[in-house]
């Protein structure tokens, strides 16, 4: 439902019989009112937001760990502190955003004023994945309240503790005339989708990327799709090893390895792979144990579908360190794997679970070459003690991110920009349908009388401080 769990009501216009057009008309009347373009509107909103994130500090730990149990540590650093310096960023600098910025004139217009004025763009659609649910809804939202739009966020189905916990508290916190959320499933996200909106903001995966591409196209929506990544992490001979390990460990096994921007596989010398696996041997047992299984710092996989997408990716190559799984649990260990060829399946697509690869290359060069015959990267890493290692990479390189000695970390600073590049690009360059899931989108759907209905969720208690009455 819309807000708090309200089902929206089919009004009979230009959307006959859409779920959520009296929901999406109702949101454009009030961004047309124009209540939504003073600065201290958003500045009240983007405070309520601050409010939700520490009066629901607690909700929001117990949702994670139910959903897919995020170690609490992880969703502070990765879900709250990463919002907070959003919204923190955003109400220091919204004042010099929403300026006008004069621009250079010609002699004929000496007289005149030209300016660029940043505009709203109207009714902002954001799409969330299941993997960090509250930081990947949030920071969009925060990004759109501060540019003055009224925004519909479709949390993820998957993480279903997270969304109830989202669509039940988030709106009391904000002005429900021009912020709602929408539980939604895979055909309630359709139906949503054939709305007009003016602006959708999709994280996720390249094959949903492309059906929501193709929704938007029907009204000429313009779109940002934060899709998957298959991250290589180059490790040169002359970086530290030990610190290397530990960065990669961190990185890969973080929110158990369900994490766009993980270094995704390591390319090496054999001779650093003789060296970096007793490292990573010792980096997952200090970070985790001797049985990773028992730590309370070790997250599980969201999903059956998603456990045994991963699991099935534990045939290729040679398990060096770790293997061990429990379905009951989804708990894969943390795992290297050596011996893996170019061709084997964890190298066709995202692994996206606590799966790290090791595959041997001569030189840089070699790196380079094997990094620029595949898709560009959303981040590629590199751990060297050679600034012109480091150089070369970069230059010969294409990637949305780019880190040194790092991983993960870049994404911690809000005035660096984030994204991709395009569609995965596979060598012969022709579009390479993703992997299909063995069993259909387990998105759940509802079905009311007339059709798919949006779920109403069970109420949650009251906040002890609404935001706006
Ligand atoms: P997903 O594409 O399955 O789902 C994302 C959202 O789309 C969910 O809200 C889901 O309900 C909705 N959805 C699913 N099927 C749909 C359909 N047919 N029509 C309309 N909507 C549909 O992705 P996911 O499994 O939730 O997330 C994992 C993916 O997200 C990975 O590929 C990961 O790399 C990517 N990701 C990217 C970033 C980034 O910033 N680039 C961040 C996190 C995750």
């Amino acid at each position: 439902g819309s807000g708090a769990g309200k089902a929206p009501e089919d009004n009979g216009d230009a959307m006959s019989g859409n779920p959520y057009a009296e929901l999406v008309s109702r949101l454009r009347a009030a961004w047309l009112s124009g209540k939504t373009r003073p600065m201290e509107y958003r500045l009240a909103q983007l405070e309520g937001l601050g409010r939700f994130l520490d009066e629901k500090k607690q909700d929001i730990l117990e949702a994670t760990t139910a959903d897919m149990r995020k170690p609490p540590f992880e969703v502070e650093v990765s879900e709250l502190s990463i919002c907070r310096s959003e919204l923190n960023h955003t109400l220091n600098n919204l004042g010099a955003w929403m300026k006008d910025k004069h621009v250079e004139k010609n002699w004929a217009t000496q007289l005149d004023s030209a300016f660029i004025r940043k505009d709203p763009y109207g009714v902002v659609l954001i799409i969330g994945p299941w993997n960090y649910p509250i930081n990947l809804l949030l920071v969009p939202l925060i990004g759109a309240i501060a540019a003055g739009n009224c925004v519909v966020m479709k949390p993820s189905e998957i993480t279903r503790n997270v969304e109830r916990l989202v669509a039940e508290m988030l709106p009391r916190y904000l002005d429900e005339d021009c912020f709602a959320v929408v539980t939604a499933g895979v055909e309630e996200t359709t139906r949503l989708l054939e709305n007009k909106f003016d602006y959708i903001f999709f994280t996720g995966s390249p094959s949903v990327g492309r059906i929501v591409m193709t929704a938007a196209a029907k009204h000429l929506t313009p779109v940002t799709l934060e899709l998957g990544g298959k991250n290589p992490c180059y490790v040169c001979d002359s970086c530290n090893v030990q610190n290397t390990a530990r960065r990669v460990a961190w990185g890969r096994f973080f929110n158990a390895g369900q994490t766009c921007v993980a270094p995704d596989y390591v390319l090496c010398s054999a001779e650093m792979q003789e060296k970096l696996l007793p490292a990573l041997r010792e980096a997952i047992t200090e970070f985790y144990g001797p049985n990773p299984r028992e730590s309370p710092d070790f997250g599980r996989i969201v999903g059956d579908r998603q456990f045994q997408r991963v699991q099935a990716l534990l045939h290729s190559g040679h398990t060096a360190i770790g293997g061990q799984t429990d379905a009951e649990e989804r708990y894969i260990a943390p795992t290297v794997l050596v011996e893996v060829q170019q061709d084997d399946p964890i190298m066709q697509e995202e692994i996206f679970g606590p799966i790290l690869p090791i595959l041997t290359v001569a030189s840089v060069d070699d790196a380079i070459a094997f990094i620029n015959a595949r898709e560009r990267p959303l981040v590629l890493y590199v751990f060297s003690s050679r600034k012109e290692v480091m150089k070369r990479v970069l230059e010969r390189t294409s990637s949305g991110g780019f880190c040194a000695n790092d991983t993960i970390m870049h994404m911690t600073i809000p005035s660096l920009p984030f994204g991709g590049i395009g569609m995965p690009i596979p060598r012969n360059g022709v579009l390479r349908e993703p992997p299909q899931p063995a069993e259909p989108s387990t998105g759940r759907v509802l079905p009311g009388p007339g059709g798919i209905l949006p779920r109403t969720l069970p109420a949650l208690p009251s906040p002890t401080a609404p935001y706006p009455q």
